[in-house]
């Protein structure tokens, strides 16, 4: 039997749109840590968003498959858009490692803000036996992720790993603000997505 670990990424955000950042994020992440794969998989119910405002799952789900489409190693799921109540991780993963089996290795990639926040998470102990966290840190980021590192000891140095993308410099929130004031979001976005931002008449107000 073969020791080789299939390596699955798991790119978990809003995605309230996903933009270019996220894709160039994801292809690095894939190409550095050498991942099988790469899944897309939009939060429903953020826990940490519930008094906010996101576009309904189904319009960021949408665009989260138009913009990955033309990726042979990127797939999107509908895991916690189906799934009842809020958005856990360790639901996600839990779900994840009964569909791949236990032979699989897990990398999950997200902002390193969301990082930050990673002691508040349901059952964050379990959920770092399980995977491995990329932070994405954005240019000008002052994330503090050495002390989060180090509030896990050696757990936190083994599982909790920077990666600097120039590219987050694009985010979510600036494509919603230019959509609103009505400035373009060309090449921000794959054509697909802003058309379909367009003619939803998603982010006018
Ligand atoms: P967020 O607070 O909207 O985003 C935090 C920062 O990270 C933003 O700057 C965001 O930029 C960036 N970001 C988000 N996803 C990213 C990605 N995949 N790659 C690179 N940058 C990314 O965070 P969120 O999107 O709601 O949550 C991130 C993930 O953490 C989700 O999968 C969420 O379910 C999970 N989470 C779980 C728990 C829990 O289990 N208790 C708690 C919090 C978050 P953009 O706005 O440009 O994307």
């Amino acid at each position: 039997m073969s020791d080789v670990k299939r390596k699955i990424g798991i790119m978990g955000g809003t995605f309230d749109p996903i933009h270019i950042g996220h894709l160039v994020t994801a292809e690095a992440v894939r190409i550095e840590y050498g991942l099988d794969k790469v899944l897309f998989i939009p939060s429903a119910n953020p826990p940490h968003k519930q008094h906010s405002q996101v576009t309904p799952a189904i319009h960021r789900y949408i665009m989260t498959v138009m913009a990955t489409y033309s990726n042979s190693h990127f797939y999107v799921s509908p895991i916690e858009i189906e799934r009842p109540g809020l958005s856990y991780t360790i639901d996600t993963v839990l779900a994840l490692i009964e569909q791949y089996g236990d032979k699989t290795e897990f990398y999950f990639i997200t902002g390193a803000d969301a990082v930050q926040d990673l002691p508040t998470w349901r059952n964050i102990d379990h959920l770092l036996d399980l995977c491995y966290f990329i932070a994405a840190t954005r240019p000008g980021c002052i994330c503090s992720l050495d002390h989060v590192i180090k509030n896990f000891g050696m757990k936190g140095r083994q599982r909790i790993q920077r990666l600097p993308t120039p590219e987050l410099e694009i985010s979510s929130t600036d494509i919603r603000e230019r959509v609103r004031q009505g400035r373009s979001i060309k090449y921000i976005v794959p054509e697909s997505v802003e058309s379909y931002i367009l003619k939803e008449g998603l982010y006018i107000r």
